[in-house]
């Protein structure tokens, strides 16, 4: 648990980013614990639902698969223990799921959400295709603004990928951006999402701790 003064400034800056985030159609709440989201997100998802997952820290912190198949969902994650085949396979299942679930490279201030992909396809979901799209964001995400977002990327979320994933480019050995041409690259597809895009219904979570990177 965070100190108070911590705590107090992660509501004012996870409320600064709701805010912001509705302004621009996007419906956004926050909470101030991961558990209290955790409770909500899984009160939104019907039992016997096809659950899409990202392939996010956040989400995977939040340790809901096995709740989900105890009420029956189908679960569609192309993490790991998978082959290269079967993993393109439930990628492209996830892209039709009932419920997508993702974290977010970074939110911004001004009410906007930055993604990096590899391959594209959870951009691609985040953007359009499954009937629900939830987001959730630790504060440790939010940043003033798009610059700053694609600094985050470039110095911590990438990096740190590489290391969970193992991938061997130049910021796996030295921890920031090279913007590399290596086959491995992290960073393919980058999407802004400025406003809610019409045909997807959307929900992103802000919650006032660190989660995921
Ligand atoms: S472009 Fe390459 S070096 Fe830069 S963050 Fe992405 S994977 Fe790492």
């Amino acid at each position: 648990m965070e100190n108070a003064e911590v705590m107090k400034h992660n509501a004012i800056i996870g409320k600064r980013a709701v805010e912001a985030l509705r302004k621009h159609g996007f419906p956004a709440e926050y909470y101030e614990t991961a558990a209290e989201a955790r409770e909500v997100l899984l009160s939104l998802i019907e039992d016997g639902s096809s659950v899409g997952f990202g392939g996010s820290v956040t989400i995977a912190q939040m340790d809901i698969q096995d709740e989900l198949k105890t009420r029956n969902c189908t679960i569609y994650d192309h993490g790991k223990g998978k082959t290269p085949e079967e993993k393109l396979e439930f990628r492209h299942k996830e892209q039709d799921a009932d419920y997508f679930l993702t974290g977010s490279n970074a939110v911004t201030l001004n009410g906007e959400l930055y993604n990096v992909d590899a391959t594209g396809n959870r951009v691609s979901a985040m953007v359009f295709g499954p009937k629900h799209v939830i987001v959730v964001a630790g504060v440790n995400k939010i940043v003033k603004d798009i610059e700053a977002a694609e600094k985050r990327v470039e110095e911590v979320a990438a990096p740190a990928n590489a290391l969970r994933l193992n991938r061997e480019t130049p910021c796996f050995h030295t921890g920031t951006c090279a913007d590399c041409m290596s086959p491995q690259r992290l960073c393919n597809v980058a999407v802004i999402m400025k406003r809610r895009p019409p045909a997807t219904d959307m929900r992103i979570m802000i919650i006032g701790e660190t989660m995921g990177y």
